[in-house]
């Protein structure tokens, strides 16, 4: 591929469930195809509460989008962050890790780059409320979990021990569940006969939420059912109840009744709200593209950007149609997309407007026990956690990870096993960002042999 090359080339910033669907679809495609990313891995989000409490490794979940697109002829792979575009002269400017300049010029760019945790107007929560979005996430929380259990075991203040044995979680939609569920049958199973001076079934799992109950997405009957099969578990519910401050000593919760209660805890985790990450506001300045109130990008029925054909925005970063964030929406906007770009490609200019397939959803709630809804029907309990594992089986991302993650499961939910519980005691959490600027980066260095990612 160089400069000269007559085929169009196509951007997609992104290697999630949106960019990786698109780049698929154009793997026979006249087109040059650049996949851009801040990771350079593909990860499965729904996956990432297995890796944060040690079931799954982070390879299991994670795989190098270098490797996944190995036998794509026309595609390239970018580790950089996108930060801006130029759309008069259709370039968009990324930073390698270090901070140097890479320009990469499109004729069809495909926007797909996710969304970030929204703490509602507090990001001063974040260092104490650790969100689940990455890899880097899911292993800043193995290390607050597993380091919780170990801490109380040698505290000898029995406040503090307590405090220490206490997780708060933050947000009752899927990943608060999934991840509470988890906690206290890592505490009840996992954890049983490891330690000497403390009882990890002792350790409370409080679950907040403003709404009525938990999974209310899924409809009062399963939400019921959810509820009942957490409190079965030990996880004590906090509803119609809003956190209105976190600290290093746990957080501060307002009841319906707008009485505030503090609630001391080692851990807290943030599993509520999603909002567009600054790369959104770079587009909308750039093309003069609406917003919603998350900060995603409006687009039209054919998920272009308004006055922008060549820009296409999918997956978690559109808003359309009050679509969810869900991979599904993400796979089926890229195969979208990808089509849209040949067709045009191929002198057709008509696009039929993008039509959502739902092919329902579904939530872990603990071992033997998930939610689904599947069009008319809802279903719980086995039948439903034997559903979700023929979903994430079906779309785990690559055959070895697949086969990895059944064997992994097996050892798991017949006997306890939890694997991937190694953390670092350093602050992984804590590590410069790659992508800021160093003293020795060059900016407004564009595109060539010598910009390859390294850093
Ligand atoms: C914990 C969790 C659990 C979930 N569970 C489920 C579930 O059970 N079922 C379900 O359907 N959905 C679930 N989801 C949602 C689902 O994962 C998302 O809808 C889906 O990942 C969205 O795909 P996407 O391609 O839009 O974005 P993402 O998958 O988020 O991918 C975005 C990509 O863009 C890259 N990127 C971001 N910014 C830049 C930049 N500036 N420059 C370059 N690259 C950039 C990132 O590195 C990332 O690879 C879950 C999400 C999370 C976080």
């Amino acid at each position: 591929m160089d400069a000269m090359s007559p085929r169009p080339k196509v951007v997609i910033i992104g290697g999630g469930f949106g960019g990786l669907f698109a780049a698929r679809a154009l793997r026979r495609s006249p087109v040059d195809v650049t996949v851009v990313d801040r990771a350079g891995h593909h990860l499965f989000q729904p996956l990432l509460y297995q890796c944060a409490t040690g079931i799954l490794s982070e390879g299991q979940i994670a795989v190098p989008l270098r490797a996944l697109f190995k036998h794509h002829r026309n595609t390239e792979v970018i580790l950089a962050e996108v930060f801006d575009f130029d759309v008069e002269r259709r370039i968009v400017s990324a930073r390698r890790p270090g901070g140097e300049r890479v320009d990469l010029p499109y004729d069809h760019l495909i926007v797909a780059a996710g969304v970030h945790q929204s703490y509602f107007g507090h990001d001063e929560f974040a260092p104490f409320a650790p969100g689940m979005k990455s890899l880097a996430d899911a292993l800043a929380i193995r290390r607050r979990v597993y380091g919780a259990f170990e801490q109380a075991e040698t505290e000898r203040d029995p406040d503090e021990r307590r405090r220490l044995l206490t997780f708060a979680l933050v947000g009752a939609g899927p990943t608060g569940v999934e991840l509470a569920g988890q906690l206290r049958e890592l505490a009840t199973h996992t954890l049983t006969s490891e330690f000497r001076a403390i009882d990890p079934a002792d350790a409370r799992v409080l679950l907040f939420d403003g709404g009525d109950a938990p999974l209310a997405a899924f409809g009062p009957k399963l939400a019921a059912k959810a509820a009942h099969t957490l409190e079965k578990l030990g996880v004590e519910l906090h509803m119609h109840t809003l956190v209105t401050h976190v600290d290093a000593e746990g957080l501060i919760a307002r009841d319906q009744d707008g009485i505030e209660t503090r609630h001391r805890a080692g851990t807290v985790l943030w599993t509520a709200g999603v909002q567009a990450p600054a790369l959104a506001q770079s587009l909308a300045k750039a093309t003069g593209a609406p917003c919603d109130r998350a900060g995603r990008i409006r687009v039209g029925p054919d998920l272009t950007v308004p006055g922008h054909p060549e820009i296409t925005v999918i997956g978690d970063l559109m808003s359309l149609d009050k679509l969810p964030g869900v991979a599904e929406v993400a796979m089926q906007t890229g195969l979208y997309a990808a089509h849209r770009i040949r067709r045009l490609d191929g002198g057709n200019a008509t696009a039929k407007p993008f039509r959502y397939r739902d092919l329902g959803s579904a939530a872990y709630i603990s071992r033997g026990k998930a939610v689904v809804s599947v069009g008319p029907l809802r279903f719980a309990g086995l039948p439903g956690w034997l559903t979700w594992l023929f979903i994430h089986i079906a779309f785990l991302t690559g055959y070895r990870n697949r086969v990895g993650a059944v064997l992994t499961w097996a050892l798991a939910f017949s006997r306890d096993v939890r694997r991937e519980r190694a953390f670092l005691t350093t602050g992984i959490d804590r590590r410069r960002d790659p992508y800021a600027p160093t003293a020795g980066s060059r900016s407004g260095e564009s595109r060539g042999p010598a910009s390859a990612p390294g850093g």
